[in-house]
């Protein structure tokens, strides 16, 4: 007998025990198989930081539009659907919008994004508009954007998408369902980038599910990372212009502050800033050495972790797993913009040969 294929395992069916669904959630699921993104352990960070580290990579540059949001897009359309709605709405960075716009393509919405201008990396935007979302580039900042689309769901039948959206939070905490199958046991810290903070939040709150059901003995405690010119939770109030390359965390009042503070204090962990050099530097060793390509933001939590390795934060013999939360073709501009050599020669065998072996 031929194996028919579910065309549904995305999250939402694999963790439906911990998931608020109905019979009738289950017949709407909207779904392009999410989630299931390797741990990958690291190979070179604990000799760079000179710690004895266990590090493990959750690359969710590998989900199907190259960001951790489809596991909570794919929940969140999943519930417009189930609730009738004909379109969806989103204030993004960038992968907020890919991830809705390929969702609401697949569920037959329509799909409307509300972005900064001249903000949002060249990967992200191509996406949007190849599945078919109107997009609205706004002269203003992402936290501005937010405003306006949650203003406008308070006034027209269009479903919020942003991480507002409970259903987003819910979708997204898989990722430590996974990381603790994977493990066999929670890790002792988890580092994670913090932009709107939704992602923290989620994190947290699968860990905290997990221990509940009996699956996992212990809890991880949270370390997260702003950029520093964005760190409006490092340093206790909004940021009214926050600057960074890292345009995925580039937000100054993010929307779950106080969940994101909440996740830190109870699970005795940290959020703290890192620079721009440190992210850049992160990003390069994570795709010179470690073979992986993640955006830049993504590497903020490891940049988090080298700082913390070099006080002394850790005491060696820790597991701690980091998210990679988006891929690093992403942003071809960042990528491209670190002066490396190229070489432009006759097709000439001698040539090239000497190039290569001198
Ligand atoms: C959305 C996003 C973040 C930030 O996640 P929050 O939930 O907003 O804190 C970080 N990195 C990437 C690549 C993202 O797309």
């Amino acid at each position: 007998m031929k194996k028919i294929l579910s065309r549904r395992i995305g999250i939402i069916e694999r963790y439906k025990e911990f998931m608020c669904v109905s019979d009738k959630t289950l017949e709407c699921i909207v779904s392009l198989n999410e989630g299931d993104t390797p741990l990958i352990l690291s190979e070179h960070l604990a000799e760079r930081v000179g710690c004895d580290l266990r590090v493990y990579f959750k690359f969710e540059g590998l989900n199907p539009t190259g960001s951790f949001k489809d596991r909570g897009m794919t929940f969140a359309v999943t519930n417009a659907v189930e609730e009738g709605k004909k379109a969806v709405i989103c204030a993004s960075t960038g992968n907020t919008s890919a991830s809705a716009a390929a969702y609401a393509s697949r569920a037959g919405l329509k799909c409307f994004v509300v972005i900064p201008e001249g903000n949002v990396a060249k990967g992200k935007l191509c996406q949007a508009f190849r599945h078919g979302a109107k997009v609205i580039q706004i002269k203003g900042n992402f936290d501005q954007a937010l405003e306006i689309v949650k203003q406008i769901t308070e006034k027209h039948p269009i479903q919020l998408v942003n991480s507002l959206n409970p259903y987003r939070i819910e979708g997204q905490k898989t990722a430590s369902f996974e990381i603790c199958d994977l493990l066999g046991c929670a890790p002792d810290y988890h580092a994670i980038p913090v932009g709107n903070a939704g992602n923290i939040t989620a994190y947290w709150k699968g860990f905290k599910e997990y221990k509940q059901a009996g699956k996992i003995d212990s809890l991880p405690k949270m370390i997260g990372f702003q950029a520093a010119g964005a760190a409006p939770i490092v340093h206790g109030h909004p940021i009214e212009h926050p600057e960074t390359l890292a345009t995925a965390i580039k937000i100054g009042n993010p929307a779950s502050w106080k969940q994101a503070e909440a996740a830190r204090d109870e699970s005795g962990g940290l959020i703290e800033a890192v620079t721009d050099d440190e992210i850049v530097a992160a990003y390069r060793f994570l795709a010179e050495k470690e073979g992986i390509f993640c955006e830049p933001a993504s590497a903020a939590s490891v940049a988090g972790v080298i700082k913390l390795a070099k006080r002394n934060y850790f005491k060696g013999g820790e597991v701690i797993t980091c998210t990679l939360t988006g891929h690093g073709l992403k942003d071809p501009d960042l990528a491209l913009s670190f002066d490396d050599e190229v070489i432009v020669i006759d097709a000439d065998l001698k040539k090239i040969e000497k190039i290569i072996v001198g």
